[in-house]
């Protein structure tokens, strides 16, 4: 259920639909708009419908939320959100793009990179520290000692951090050192690592998993709102079809829609959605104009010796013509880079 306050009501008016609504049992999620506010009644639609809400003072409509996922519906927020990344702002009308390499290698390298990406006008540095890896026999990442090579990047490039949380038993340590918590295809239905991002305050970005629907994507998303954490950007990163000469699948259509469907920032990794490095900048320009909030691509400066996703690596120099291309693009749809 949601409930639609007048554009003026006041504090006081805000507050006592709150009580009222904690006093039948139910959780109040608030939204706060430019115009409006706007609450998000969870519970059971059938109970909460019996309540006489619509005629508290301030309140101009009670809707039902028909959607399996409410907070993270479109009428949760009908101006779209925004989410912050330590400064750096997700769903406005400038792209923003998040570059690094899959994994953090060592020092040096990631040192590297990060100062080259940085040139080229990213905004955001990715790279594993913890990866997710098909097989148990592959790099699976520095771990703490990665993340403490990504703070070193941050402070030299001021570039805050992406990095993937793989499992609870790690959630305080990665904490502690990302602004933007990923979590990854694989995990999108890991419910006691959704709920567990969801109780801190953090920005998440959750990847879609590799057959997940957007339904499914979306009810993840709820998981991590329903905890209290709001700040929650998706990531349409390509999913399995029959067609086997790309990694993936990037699934386009996916942006547009999920726009419609709800008010939650969309990133486009066309790294992982096609695992070709030639494809990469095509596919990143083809999401900017489709209306992507950003994009996520993975650098390196020496693609034949990476420890993880080689193929799909950007060179540096790559990099940053593709962010020129970008530019041009994200004019030419009303954004900017
Ligand atoms: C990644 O971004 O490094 C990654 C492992 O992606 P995904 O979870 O989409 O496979
Ligand atoms: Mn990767």
């Amino acid at each position: 259920m949601i409930i639609v306050l007048k554009p003026h009501a006041t504090q006081e008016e805000i507050d006592h639909v709150l009580e009222k609504i904690e006093s039948f049992g139910f959780t109040p999620h608030v939204s706060r708009g430019v115009e409006r506010t706007i609450i998000g009644v969870i519970g059971d639609e059938r109970i909460i419908q019996e309540k006489p809400l619509e005629a508290l003072p301030g309140v101009e409509q009670v809707l039902p939320v028909l959607k399996p996922y409410k907070l993270a519906s479109r009428e949760f927020n009908p101006q779209g959100s925004v989410i912050e990344v330590s400064g750096v702002r997700v769903g406005e009308r400038k792209v923003v793009v998040i570059a690094g390499p899959c994994a953090v290698e060592s020092r040096e390298r990631l040192l590297q990179v990060a100062k080259e990406v940085k040139a080229a006008g990213a905004h955001l540095l990715r790279g594993g520290a913890f990866k997710p890896r098909t097989s148990p026999y592959s790099f699976q990442g520095l771990g703490a000692e990665g993340l403490r090579y990504l703070l070193e990047a941050k402070q030299e490039t001021g570039l805050p951090i992406v990095t993937e949380l793989m499992d609870t038993r790690e959630a305080d340590l990665v904490l502690e050192y990302a602004d933007l918590i990923q979590i990854g295809a694989r995990n999108m239905q890991n419910f006691r690592l959704l709920k567990e991002v969801g109780g801190h305050r953090k920005p998440v970005m959750l990847k879609r998993g590799m057959s997940a629907t957007i339904k499914e994507l979306l009810l993840a998303a709820e998981y991590i709102m329903s905890e209290g954490n709001y700040h929650v950007i998706l990531c349409e990163r390509g999913i399995r079809t029959f067609e086997d000469s790309t990694r993936n699948t990037l699934d386009l259509s996916a942006i547009p829609l999920i726009k419609q469907l709800s008010h939650l920032p969309v990133v486009v990794d066309p790294s992982h959605g096609t695992g070709k490095w030639d494809l990469v900048s095509p596919m990143a320009l083809a999401a900017v104009a489709a209306g992507a909030d950003g994009v996520m691509v993975e650098v390196h400066p020496r693609p034949e010796e990476a420890l993880s996703d080689g193929p799909q690596a950007l060179l540096p120099d790559l990099f940053a013509k593709m962010m020129e291309s970008l530019r041009r693009v994200a004019e030419a749809v009303g954004r900017s880079l």
